[in-house]
C-alpha cells in the first residue's frame, strides 16, 4: 500500500488503473502530461511512479532523469508500447527500476508494484550509515555523501550498493548483478552495469582510475572491498 503517481495520457487506461490500484489499497494521483507530473512531483513525495513514456508534451524518460537528478529515489516503473530490449535498458539507465510493456496484464503490474514497494523496504533496513571509501550512505533515508558533500543516488544505485555491500569481500559476477539487481536475463548484452560501476567509482574511490574498493576482476566480475585501501 502506497501513494502512487500515475503519469498516463490515455484517460481510459488511467481511470481503469486508478480504480484497480485503489482497490489494492494504493492512493493514486493521475497526471496526464509531463508538465502536470513535474508540478505534482515538485509539490509532494510519492512512494512509486508509474510512468508512461509516450506523453503528449514529451518523453517520460526525461521526467525519470529529472527525478533522479533532483535526488528522488522512489521506484519508477515505466509503461510503454515499445518492446525492444534496447528501450528497456535505456529506461533503466535513466533511472527507471522496472519496465512493463503495453498491453500489460493487470495482475502482473500489481505484482510488480508490490515488489518495488517491498524492495524500498529492503533497501531501507534499520542499519544506520555505511561508509566505503569516500562514499557514505544512509540506507534508511536514502541519503548519501561523497567526501562529506551530499550526493543523490537513484533507487537502482542504492540497490546496487546494498547488494555489493551485502556481498563485500566476495566475487559478484555480471550475471548475478543482471539477475539479482537489474532483474534482466543473465545473458543480456548490456553496458548498463559498466555505466553504474563507473558512476559509483567516481563517488567511492579517491582515484577512480585505480579503484581499491569497487574492484574489477577480469572475466569474473566485481568485488567490494570495504576495509583498508586508503
Ligand atoms: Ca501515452
Amino acid at each position: 500500500m502506497g501513494s502512487i503517481l500515475l503519469v498516463e495520457d490515455d484517460r481510459t487506461l488511467g481511470l481503469s488503473l486508478r480504480i484497480a490500484l485503489g482497490t489494492e489499497g494504493h492512493a493514486v494521483t493521475v497526471a496526464t502530461t509531463l508538465a502536470e507530473a513535474r508540478a505534482v512531483t515538485e509539490a509532494r513525495a510519492f512512494d512509486l511512479v508509474l510512468l508512461d513514456l509516450g506523453l503528449p508534451d514529451g518523453d517520460g524518460l526525461d521526467l525519470c532523469r529529472e527525478l533522479r537528478d533532483s535526488g528522488d529515489h522512489m521506484p519508477i516503473i515505466a509503461l510503454t508500447a515499445r518492446t525492444m530490449l534496447q528501450d528497456r535498458v535505456q529506461g533503466l539507465e535513466m533511472g527507471a527500476d522496472d519496465y512493463v510493456t503495453k498491453p500489460f496484464d493487470l495482475p502482473e503490474l500489481i505484482a510488480r508494484i508490490a515488489a518495488q514497494l517491498r524492495r524500498m523496504t529492503w533497501i531501507s533496513p534499520t542499519t544506520d550509515k555505511t561508509a566505503v571509501g569516500e562514499l557514505t550512505i544512509d540506507f534508511r533515508s536514502g541519503e548519501a555523501w561523497c567526501a562529506g558533500e551530499p550526493v543523490a543516488l537513484s533507487a537502482l544505485e542504492l540497490r546496487l550498493m546494498r547488494y555489493l555491500l551485502d556481498h563485500a569481500g566476495a566475487v559478484v559476477t555480471r550475471e548475478q548483478l543482471l539477475t539479482d539487481v537489474w532483474e534482466l536475463p543473465a545473458k543480456s548484452k548490456t553496458r548498463t552495469i559498466d555505466t553504474f560501476v563507473y558512476r559509483l567509482r567516481r563517488l567511492i574511490e579517491k582515484d577512480p582510475a585505480r579503484p581499491v574498493h569497487l574492484v574489477s576482476l577480469r572475466g569474473a566480475g566485481y568485488k567490494m572491498v570495504t576495509g583498508g585501501g586508503v
